[in-house]
């Protein structure tokens, strides 16, 4: 079938051909008309000209604040007026869908719980289609589910719109962590591989969780060549109804953006594609060992078969992975890099084996496939 994502995308309303960067900025949630125009005119002075707002809140626990529904629409429609921004909010059912594009909302987005459920997602697009004067944003889906993502893309641009972007928020996982979801930077990059035209945000108040992590965060993003930012900024952050401990002050917010450095996309030399040159040695070296490896495993799988052995032997796992930890640490390769890495390898060796350990056929035992 035929890939819309691929083909049938336009720049955003906002975007000014990919030499600035895309800012996106306002309240996790609209509270009041004025808590509304008070920051969008402070935004706007700082140079933003796309709000944002949340009218319709998905909290993760009920009895918290919701949202001031559809009453919030002409606050957005207030601040456009009065400011000249372009609006933003964000829309999990088809109600929400007509409420804005009756509106004339500029922008909408996807959230991250609504992105996990394409019946959701289906919802949306099916009430969105045909209507392309309008640009929608898609947040990663709350698991690291690239394709879930690319989906939920996929079913809104096969409903006429063009303008679509998306946004990386991080991924939630269990337990305590540094991040409030953590970035998994790697969607993003694999998501621009296959998708090069495709706008890619990076949503910095919802992946640290806290002020302290936007300024950082959001040079990282830049630096892995994000198109732009999508931040929480309320002009009494302490005050808001939600997510206070991530949003920032207009004034902050023009602080961090001052402060990030902006660095050149496309810049090739000959001293840096001679370095190139000895990566591309390095991941042949590579591949070549890798599959060296992979022959020995299964010679092994297939005496394991015909010695009627099981598969996995943990503590020979156990003993290759400290013996490898130890050799890391003198080389100065980190530690959790490596048993990434070595986990990996040991996966797929398993999965060779167990596939020699299947085969029924006249050569199985053979270590040839
Ligand atoms: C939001 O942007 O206000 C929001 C609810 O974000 P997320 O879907 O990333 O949790
Ligand atoms: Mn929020």
């Amino acid at each position: 079938m035929k890939d819309n994502l691929l083909e049938n995308i336009s720049p955003l309303p906002f975007s000014s051909n990919g030499s600035t960067q895309l800012l996106i900025a306002g309240p996790c949630s609209a509270e009041s008309l004025e808590q509304t125009l008070v920051t969008a005119k402070q935004l706007k002075a700082i140079g933003i000209s796309v709000f944002r707002a949340g009218l319709w809140k998905p909290r993760t626990l009920p009895g918290t604040f919701e949202g001031v529904g559809n009453k919030g629409l002409e606050w957005l429609r207030l601040v456009k007026q009065e400011t000249g921004m372009l609006v933003a909010t964000e829309v999990a059912t088809r109600e929400h869908v007509n409420a804005v594009i009756e509106a004339g909302i500029d922008v909408l987005w996807i959230g991250a719980r609504t992105c996990t459920n394409p019946f959701a997602v289906q919802e949306i697009a099916d009430a969105l289609n045909g209507h392309d004067e309008i640009a929608v944003l898609v947040k990663n889906p709350v698991n690291p589910d690239l394709n879930l993502w690319i989906g939920a893309m996929q079913r809104i641009v096969n409903a006429g719109v063009t303008m679509i972007g998306a946004i990386l928020r991080g991924f939630s996982y269990y337990g305590n962590n540094f991040y409030r979801n953590v970035p998994e930077w790697q969607f993003a990059i694999e998501l621009h591989r296959r998708y090069p035209h495709l706008p890619i945000l990076c949503d910095p108040s919802h992946m640290g969780g806290k002020r302290e992590l936007i300024a950082p965060l959001s040079q990282q993003a830049f630096d892995m060549g994000f198109d732009g930012l999508f931040i929480e900024s309320h002009f009494m952050p302490d005050k808001a109804l939600s997510d206070k401990e991530q949003q920032i002050s207009p004034q902050e917010l023009y602080s961090v953006i001052k402060s990030l450095v902006m660095r050149e996309k496309n810049q090739s030399s000959e001293s840096l594609e001679m370095l190139r040159q000895q990566i591309d040695e390095c991941d042949n070296e590579l591949l070549n060992i890798l599959s060296k490896r992979i022959e020995v495993c299964r010679l092994i799988g297939a005496y394991k078969k015909e010695n009627g052995m099981q598969v996995v032997q943990t503590n020979r796992y156990d003993m290759i992975l400290q013996k490898c930890l130890n050799q890391a640490d003198k080389l100065g390769l980190s530690a959790e890099f490596i048993k990434t890495i070595m986990s990996a390898i040991h996966q797929e060796s398993v999965r060779q084996q167990i596939k020699i350990l299947n085969d029924h056929s006249k050569n199985g035992s053979s270590c040839t496939k």
